[in-house]
């Protein structure tokens, strides 16, 4: 019986090492330590008619094995719940190709921002940014609209203080631009301007786009050729331009540029109330009054400025026929551009 021990023991550690997966515990378990017809329980019934005076060591000696066996069988099954672990890790593919997050894109009006600069910038204009608070001064008064003057009420202005307020065009940076330099010079300004007003075209703050251009002998052919040119790049090569005399208080003569509506093309439609045009634009020459404020000679220079919303344009590109859209942050109409 005592041999028998030994070989059992041998045998259950030789199994032991054998195995290599954790389905193959439990069979070991039930041949070896198990209640019923297990082989180690199996020899320790046979103790019975085992000799009284051997009974005491054989005892002991069958139960050291057991626990042998047992704590020898606990640690590989520890040892095979650790593998485990890596087994998962194993399983992982590195050669999928990752979860992608979704990308962010620039704002629709940014885009068109950034086009209508570019265009500018190849017919030679230069760039230049300035304050969102801006002061009486820059904002009306060096544009030849004084106190008290009724194209004040065109610009319906949030006021900061009574000289300090937010820009409600980006026009100042042309008596700003103009104070510091000589002509000539051909300057774009975008930025974000801001008018107590807000419906399907309004919003309190718009983006704005105004450019201007002084030399010797500017005349309204020059502003008809770059605005036409400029206006043919951003929208197509035969769209149809039309200029319309207008008033604004630093051009003289002024006009409102009209395109062919984009929607119809001229046909007539809601969004051009059956005209066939849409104003797109407003421009004209420097009026002299402006010239005279930062020191230029108007016998000497001429110019021509015009200002133009981007929001405006971006609807007519996109065909959007509410400009709140661009402001609601809503994902699902800023994805689609
Ligand atoms: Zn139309």
């Amino acid at each position: 019986m005592e041999q028998d021990l030994f070989r059992l023991k041998e045998e259950a550690v030789q199994a032991l090492q054998d195995i290599t997966a954790a389905s193959e515990l439990e069979p070991f378990r039930v041949k070896y330590l198990g209640r019923k017809g297990g082989s180690l329980t199996g020899i320790m019934r046979q103790l019975a008619q085992v000799p009284k005076e051997d009974r005491p060591r054989l005892g002991q000696l069958a139960n050291t094995v057991k626990k042998e066996v047992t704590s020898l069988f606990e640690q590989k099954k520890e040892q095979l719940s650790a593998e485990k672990g890596t087994e998962v890790s194993a399983a992982l593919d590195v050669s999928l190709p990752g979860r992608r997050l979704p990308r962010g894109k620039l704002h629709p009006v940014t885009q068109v921002m950034e086009e209508i600069c570019s265009i500018f910038e190849g017919l030679g204009f230069a760039i230049a940014e300035g304050p969102d608070v801006e002061t009486d001064h820059y904002n009306f008064e060096a544009l030849n609209i004084p106190k008290h003057h009724p194209a004040r009420d065109m610009h319906d202005t949030f006021y900061v203080s009574d000289s300090i307020l937010l820009r409600t065009h980006t026009s100042p940076m042309q008596a700003r631009i103009m104070e510091k330099h000589d002509p000539p010079l051909r300057y774009i300004a975008p930025g974000k301007v801001y008018r107590c007003d807000s419906d399907i075209t309004h919003t309190p703050m718009f983006v704005q786009v105004e450019g201007f251009l002084v030399d010797r002998k500017v005349s309204f052919a020059d502003l008809k050729g770059v605005l036409t040119s400029f206006l043919h790049r951003m929208f197509s090569d035969d769209l149809s331009v039309r200029f319309r005399p207008s008033f604004f208080p630093f051009t003289e003569p002024s006009a409102e540029v009209d395109i062919a509506c984009v929607i119809c093309g001229g046909k007539g439609c809601r969004v051009c109330k059956q005209t066939g045009w849409i104003e797109i634009l407003g421009a004209g020459l420097i009026d002299p009054e402006v010239m005279k404020m930062v020191g230029y000679d108007p016998d000497e220079y001429s110019g021509f400025a015009f200002g133009l919303g981007v929001e405006r344009i971006a609807m007519l590109k996109y065909g959007i026929n509410d400009i709140r859209l661009y402001y609601e942050n809503d994902l699902r109409f800023l994805s689609q551009f």
